[in-house]
Protein backbone atom coordinates (compact mmCIF):
# COMPACT_ATOMS: atom_id res chain seq x y z
CA UNK A 1 0.00 0.00 0.00
CA UNK A 2 1.42 3.86 -1.15
CA UNK A 3 2.45 5.70 1.69
CA UNK A 4 -0.45 8.71 1.31
CA UNK A 5 -3.09 6.43 1.61
CA UNK A 6 -1.91 4.58 4.73
CA UNK A 7 -1.53 7.97 6.13
CA UNK A 8 -5.23 8.64 5.04
CA UNK A 9 -6.14 4.89 7.12
CA UNK A 10 -4.48 6.27 9.92
CA UNK A 11 -6.21 9.68 9.67
CA UNK A 12 -9.20 8.86 9.26
CA UNK A 13 -9.50 7.22 12.55
CA UNK A 14 -11.04 4.03 11.28
CA UNK A 15 -8.00 1.25 12.43
CA UNK A 16 -8.52 2.54 16.06
CA UNK A 17 -12.48 2.05 15.79
CA UNK A 18 -11.49 -1.48 14.71
CA UNK A 19 -9.12 -1.66 17.65
CA UNK A 20 -11.81 -0.48 19.92
CA UNK A 21 -13.59 -3.62 18.98
CA UNK A 22 -11.56 -6.06 19.31
CA UNK A 23 -10.33 -5.30 23.00
CA UNK A 24 -7.21 -4.35 24.93
CA UNK A 25 -3.35 -6.05 23.34
CA UNK A 26 -0.16 -5.31 24.11
CA UNK A 27 2.38 -4.83 20.83
CA UNK A 28 6.12 -6.08 22.06
CA UNK A 29 8.71 -3.84 19.80
CA UNK A 30 11.97 -5.72 19.28
CA UNK A 31 15.05 -3.58 19.28
CA UNK A 32 18.58 -4.49 18.66
CA UNK A 33 21.13 -1.75 18.19
CA UNK A 34 20.82 2.71 18.15
CA UNK A 35 23.65 4.37 17.13
CA UNK A 36 24.16 7.96 15.85
CA UNK A 37 25.21 6.70 12.12
CA UNK A 38 24.17 3.11 11.83
CA UNK A 39 25.92 2.90 8.45
CA UNK A 40 29.40 2.87 9.64
CA UNK A 41 28.41 -0.50 11.53
CA UNK A 42 26.60 -2.03 8.49
CA UNK A 43 29.60 -5.06 7.76
CA UNK A 44 29.28 -6.32 11.13
CA UNK A 45 25.56 -5.62 12.19
CA UNK A 46 23.81 -5.69 8.86
CA UNK A 47 20.25 -3.99 9.02
CA UNK A 48 19.52 -4.12 12.97
CA UNK A 49 20.46 -0.82 13.89
CA UNK A 50 18.06 2.14 14.37
CA UNK A 51 19.56 5.50 14.00
CA UNK A 52 19.65 7.44 17.17
CA UNK A 53 16.89 10.31 15.43
CA UNK A 54 14.45 7.63 14.55
CA UNK A 55 14.97 5.99 17.40
CA UNK A 56 14.01 9.07 19.49
CA UNK A 57 10.61 10.68 17.01
CA UNK A 58 9.71 6.59 17.36
CA UNK A 59 9.52 6.88 21.36
CA UNK A 60 8.12 10.48 21.08
CA UNK A 61 5.22 8.95 19.00
CA UNK A 62 4.60 6.22 21.76
CA UNK A 63 4.58 8.45 24.46
CA UNK A 64 2.26 10.43 22.98
CA UNK A 65 -0.04 8.34 21.07
CA UNK A 66 0.43 4.79 22.55
CA UNK A 67 0.74 3.60 26.39
CA UNK A 68 4.32 2.21 26.86
CA UNK A 69 4.54 -0.26 29.50
CA UNK A 70 6.96 -2.15 31.30
CA UNK A 71 6.98 -5.67 30.54
CA UNK A 72 6.40 -7.03 33.77
CA UNK A 73 3.35 -4.51 33.79
CA UNK A 74 2.27 -6.33 30.88
CA UNK A 75 3.00 -9.62 32.42
CA UNK A 76 0.87 -8.87 35.36
CA UNK A 77 -2.11 -8.01 33.20
CA UNK A 78 -1.60 -11.44 31.33
CA UNK A 79 -1.49 -13.40 34.41
CA UNK A 80 -3.78 -11.96 36.33
CA UNK A 81 -6.24 -11.91 33.37
CA UNK A 82 -7.08 -8.24 33.42
CA UNK A 83 -7.20 -6.73 30.40
CA UNK A 84 -4.11 -4.99 29.55
CA UNK A 85 -4.42 -0.83 29.51
CA UNK A 86 -5.84 0.15 26.22
CA UNK A 87 -2.58 0.73 22.88
CA UNK A 88 0.34 -1.01 25.36
CA UNK A 89 3.73 -0.98 24.00
CA UNK A 90 6.26 -3.37 25.49
CA UNK A 91 10.00 -2.39 24.61
CA UNK A 92 12.59 -4.74 24.16
CA UNK A 93 16.27 -4.80 22.69
CA UNK A 94 17.72 -8.11 22.07
CA UNK A 95 21.25 -8.87 22.26
CA UNK A 96 22.70 -6.27 24.52
CA UNK A 97 24.90 -3.83 22.96
CA UNK A 98 27.14 -1.27 24.58
CA UNK A 99 25.21 1.55 22.68
CA UNK A 100 21.90 0.23 24.17
CA UNK A 101 23.38 2.02 27.27
CA UNK A 102 24.98 4.50 25.37
CA UNK A 103 22.04 6.05 22.65
CA UNK A 104 18.81 4.29 23.63
CA UNK A 105 18.72 4.89 27.65
CA UNK A 106 19.39 8.14 27.74
CA UNK A 107 16.52 8.77 25.00
CA UNK A 108 14.18 6.09 26.89
CA UNK A 109 14.72 8.11 30.53
CA UNK A 110 14.10 11.36 29.20
CA UNK A 111 10.66 10.49 27.46
CA UNK A 112 9.55 8.25 30.37
CA UNK A 113 9.80 4.85 28.25
CA UNK A 114 10.70 1.74 30.16
CA UNK A 115 12.78 -0.84 28.30
CA UNK A 116 13.39 -4.49 28.58
CA UNK A 117 17.20 -5.05 27.58
CA UNK A 118 18.13 -9.07 26.72
CA UNK A 119 21.79 -9.56 26.70
CA UNK A 120 23.63 -12.60 25.33
CA UNK A 121 26.27 -13.46 28.27
CA UNK A 122 28.94 -15.08 26.67
CA UNK A 123 29.33 -12.41 24.05
CA UNK A 124 28.90 -9.65 26.95
CA UNK A 125 31.89 -11.69 29.02
CA UNK A 126 33.76 -12.28 26.08
CA UNK A 127 33.44 -8.27 24.85
CA UNK A 128 32.77 -9.87 21.50
CA UNK A 129 29.80 -9.83 18.86
CA UNK A 130 27.17 -12.48 18.62
CA UNK A 131 28.71 -14.58 15.63
CA UNK A 132 26.09 -13.74 13.05
CA UNK A 133 27.90 -10.16 12.90
CA UNK A 134 31.42 -11.91 12.81
CA UNK A 135 30.73 -14.19 9.95
CA UNK A 136 28.78 -11.22 7.72
CA UNK A 137 32.21 -9.09 8.62
CA UNK A 138 34.29 -11.91 7.62
CA UNK A 139 32.42 -12.20 4.07
CA UNK A 140 32.00 -8.70 3.53
CA UNK A 141 35.68 -7.79 4.33
CA UNK A 142 37.69 -10.92 3.05
CA UNK A 143 40.24 -10.48 0.08
CA UNK A 144 39.65 -14.21 -1.37
CA UNK A 145 37.72 -14.51 -4.71
CA UNK A 146 36.67 -18.09 -3.32
CA UNK A 147 36.06 -20.15 -0.72
CA UNK A 148 36.24 -23.86 -0.11
CA UNK A 149 33.18 -24.97 3.36
CA UNK A 150 34.00 -27.69 5.24
CA UNK A 151 32.16 -29.96 3.35
CA UNK A 152 33.69 -29.47 0.42
CA UNK A 153 31.73 -27.31 -1.47
CA UNK A 154 33.62 -24.03 -3.37
CA UNK A 155 32.13 -20.98 -2.95
CA UNK A 156 32.71 -17.80 -5.35
CA UNK A 157 33.62 -14.79 -3.38
CA UNK A 158 34.15 -11.95 -6.43
CA UNK A 159 30.42 -10.25 -5.83
CA UNK A 160 28.46 -9.07 -2.87
CA UNK A 161 25.66 -11.25 -4.20
CA UNK A 162 28.09 -14.23 -3.98
CA UNK A 163 29.39 -13.29 -0.91
CA UNK A 164 26.07 -13.20 0.95
CA UNK A 165 24.90 -16.43 -0.52
CA UNK A 166 28.17 -18.09 1.36
CA UNK A 167 27.76 -16.16 4.61
CA UNK A 168 23.95 -17.22 4.38
CA UNK A 169 24.74 -20.78 4.08
CA UNK A 170 27.60 -20.63 7.01
CA UNK A 171 24.57 -19.05 9.29
CA UNK A 172 22.68 -22.14 8.20
CA UNK A 173 25.34 -24.90 9.93
CA UNK A 174 26.87 -22.54 12.45
CA UNK A 175 23.06 -21.76 13.99
CA UNK A 176 22.69 -25.20 15.15
CA UNK A 177 26.21 -25.08 17.09
CA UNK A 178 26.45 -23.65 20.44
CA UNK A 179 29.31 -22.72 23.49
CA UNK A 180 32.94 -23.94 22.23
CA UNK A 181 31.86 -25.61 19.12
CA UNK A 182 30.11 -22.67 17.91
CA UNK A 183 33.28 -20.42 18.85
CA UNK A 184 35.56 -23.02 17.08
CA UNK A 185 33.40 -22.63 13.92
CA UNK A 186 33.56 -18.98 13.40
CA UNK A 187 37.43 -18.44 14.68
CA UNK A 188 38.47 -21.20 12.13
CA UNK A 189 36.28 -19.20 9.59
CA UNK A 190 37.82 -15.95 10.44
CA UNK A 191 41.13 -17.57 9.99
CA UNK A 192 40.00 -19.07 6.41
CA UNK A 193 38.78 -15.98 5.55
CA UNK A 194 41.66 -13.60 6.64
CA UNK A 195 38.81 -11.23 8.01
CA UNK A 196 37.88 -10.62 11.62
CA UNK A 197 36.32 -7.51 13.60
CA UNK A 198 39.11 -5.62 14.86
CA UNK A 199 39.35 -5.13 18.44
CA UNK A 200 38.60 -1.95 20.12
CA UNK A 201 39.34 -1.04 23.08
CA UNK A 202 35.67 -0.35 24.34
CA UNK A 203 33.57 -3.63 24.42
CA UNK A 204 30.77 -3.54 21.42
CA UNK A 205 28.51 -5.35 23.77
CA UNK A 206 26.83 -4.28 27.63
CA UNK A 207 29.22 -4.38 30.67
CA UNK A 208 27.86 -5.69 33.86
CA UNK A 209 28.25 -2.30 35.52
CA UNK A 210 26.02 -1.04 32.92
CA UNK A 211 22.96 -3.39 33.05
CA UNK A 212 23.11 -2.29 37.10
CA UNK A 213 22.92 1.10 35.35
CA UNK A 214 19.79 0.16 33.11
CA UNK A 215 18.29 -1.87 36.07
CA UNK A 216 18.91 1.48 38.20
CA UNK A 217 16.64 2.90 36.09
CA UNK A 218 14.24 1.00 36.16
CA UNK A 219 14.60 -1.38 33.19
CA UNK A 220 14.64 -4.53 33.32
CA UNK A 221 17.35 -7.31 32.09
CA UNK A 222 16.77 -10.77 30.36
CA UNK A 223 18.40 -13.25 28.80
CA UNK A 224 19.17 -14.05 25.76
CA UNK A 225 20.59 -17.48 26.03
CA UNK A 226 24.78 -18.14 26.78
CA UNK A 227 26.02 -17.83 22.98
CA UNK A 228 23.02 -16.65 20.38
CA UNK A 229 22.15 -20.32 18.63
CA UNK A 230 19.29 -21.64 17.40
CA UNK A 231 17.35 -22.95 20.30
CA UNK A 232 14.82 -25.12 18.16
CA UNK A 233 18.17 -27.02 16.86
CA UNK A 234 20.16 -27.77 19.61
CA UNK A 235 20.51 -31.37 21.78
CA UNK A 236 18.18 -30.83 24.74
CA UNK A 237 21.05 -30.89 27.29
CA UNK A 238 22.58 -28.13 25.11
CA UNK A 239 19.22 -25.78 25.21
CA UNK A 240 18.91 -26.47 28.89
CA UNK A 241 22.71 -25.22 29.23
CA UNK A 242 22.06 -22.30 27.29
CA UNK A 243 19.26 -21.04 29.19
CA UNK A 244 19.89 -22.31 32.78
CA UNK A 245 23.67 -20.97 32.65
CA UNK A 246 22.50 -17.67 31.29
CA UNK A 247 20.35 -16.89 34.00
CA UNK A 248 22.55 -18.13 36.29
CA UNK A 249 25.75 -15.82 35.55
CA UNK A 250 23.24 -12.75 35.25
CA UNK A 251 21.53 -13.34 38.63
CA UNK A 252 24.75 -13.57 40.48
CA UNK A 253 26.43 -10.26 38.61
CA UNK A 254 23.25 -8.26 38.80
CA UNK A 255 22.31 -9.76 41.94
CA UNK A 256 18.73 -10.17 41.04
CA UNK A 257 15.89 -12.85 39.86
CA UNK A 258 16.12 -12.91 35.89
CA UNK A 259 12.29 -14.31 34.94
CA UNK A 260 12.93 -12.49 31.05
CA UNK A 261 14.12 -14.56 28.01
CA UNK A 262 14.26 -13.96 24.66
CA UNK A 263 15.02 -16.65 21.66
CA UNK A 264 17.56 -15.62 19.51
CA UNK A 265 16.33 -16.30 15.84
CA UNK A 266 19.20 -16.65 13.38
CA UNK A 267 18.97 -18.53 10.09
CA UNK A 268 16.97 -21.53 10.39
CA UNK A 269 13.28 -21.52 10.90
CA UNK A 270 11.71 -22.20 13.63
CA UNK A 271 13.37 -20.48 15.91
CA UNK A 272 11.58 -21.89 19.16
CA UNK A 273 9.04 -24.92 19.81
CA UNK A 274 6.61 -26.91 22.26
CA UNK A 275 9.86 -28.32 23.77
CA UNK A 276 11.95 -25.35 24.29
CA UNK A 277 8.99 -23.25 25.37
CA UNK A 278 8.43 -26.20 28.07
CA UNK A 279 12.53 -25.48 28.70
CA UNK A 280 12.40 -22.20 29.41
CA UNK A 281 9.67 -22.76 31.68
CA UNK A 282 11.88 -25.30 33.69
CA UNK A 283 14.45 -23.32 33.71
CA UNK A 284 12.54 -20.76 35.85
CA UNK A 285 11.60 -17.80 33.69
CA UNK A 286 8.31 -16.78 33.98
CA UNK A 287 8.22 -15.18 30.19
CA UNK A 288 10.00 -15.74 26.61
CA UNK A 289 9.78 -13.78 24.13
CA UNK A 290 10.24 -14.99 20.13
CA UNK A 291 10.73 -13.17 16.90
CA UNK A 292 7.34 -14.77 15.42
CA UNK A 293 5.26 -11.43 14.12
CA UNK A 294 2.05 -10.39 16.31
CA UNK A 295 0.57 -8.67 18.99
CA UNK A 296 -0.34 -9.92 22.43
CA UNK A 297 -3.68 -10.45 23.95
CA UNK A 298 -4.38 -11.66 27.77
CA UNK A 299 -4.56 -15.24 27.73
CA UNK A 300 -1.48 -15.77 25.33
CA UNK A 301 0.77 -18.49 26.75
CA UNK A 302 3.91 -16.31 28.20
CA UNK A 303 6.69 -18.62 27.20
CA UNK A 304 6.12 -18.02 23.12
CA UNK A 305 5.21 -13.85 23.11
CA UNK A 306 4.89 -12.68 19.92
CA UNK A 307 6.64 -9.37 18.70
CA UNK A 308 6.47 -6.55 16.01
CA UNK A 309 9.69 -5.28 14.40
CA UNK A 310 10.10 -2.31 14.17
CA UNK A 311 10.28 -0.26 10.79
CA UNK A 312 13.42 2.36 10.62
CA UNK A 313 10.98 5.45 10.57
CA UNK A 314 8.50 6.99 12.60
CA UNK A 315 5.42 6.44 9.89
CA UNK A 316 6.43 2.74 9.46
CA UNK A 317 5.63 2.26 13.21
CA UNK A 318 2.75 4.15 13.59
CA UNK A 319 1.23 2.00 10.85
CA UNK A 320 2.29 -1.13 11.74
CA UNK A 321 0.70 -0.74 15.42
CA UNK A 322 -2.37 0.93 13.96
CA UNK A 323 -2.44 -1.82 11.93
CA UNK A 324 -1.64 -4.94 14.74
CA UNK A 325 -4.30 -3.34 17.35
CA UNK A 326 -7.18 -3.20 14.68
CA UNK A 327 -6.03 -7.11 14.25
CA UNK A 328 -4.43 -6.53 10.96
CA UNK A 329 -0.73 -8.99 9.63
CA UNK A 330 1.84 -6.64 9.61
ZN1 LIG B 1 19.58 -11.94 18.83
Amino acid sequence: MKDWAKRTIVGSGLLRMAASVRGPSAAILMYHSVLPDPSLWVDSLGEIAHSELVFRAQMELLAREFHPISLDQAIKHLRSGDDLPRRSVVITFDDGYADNYEFAMPVLNQIGVPATFYVTVDCVENKRLPWPSRLRFAFRNTKLSAWKDSQGKNWSLRSPSEREEAFLSSCDVCCQLSGKAQEDFVARLEQELYAKIPCRQASPMLSYEQMRGLQRKGHIVGSHTMTHPNMAYLKQEEAARELTESKRRLELNLEAPIPHFSYPCPALSPHWSVQTAEQSRAAGYETAVTTDNGITRTGDNPFCLKRIRPTKNVEGLRWNLESAFAGRAV
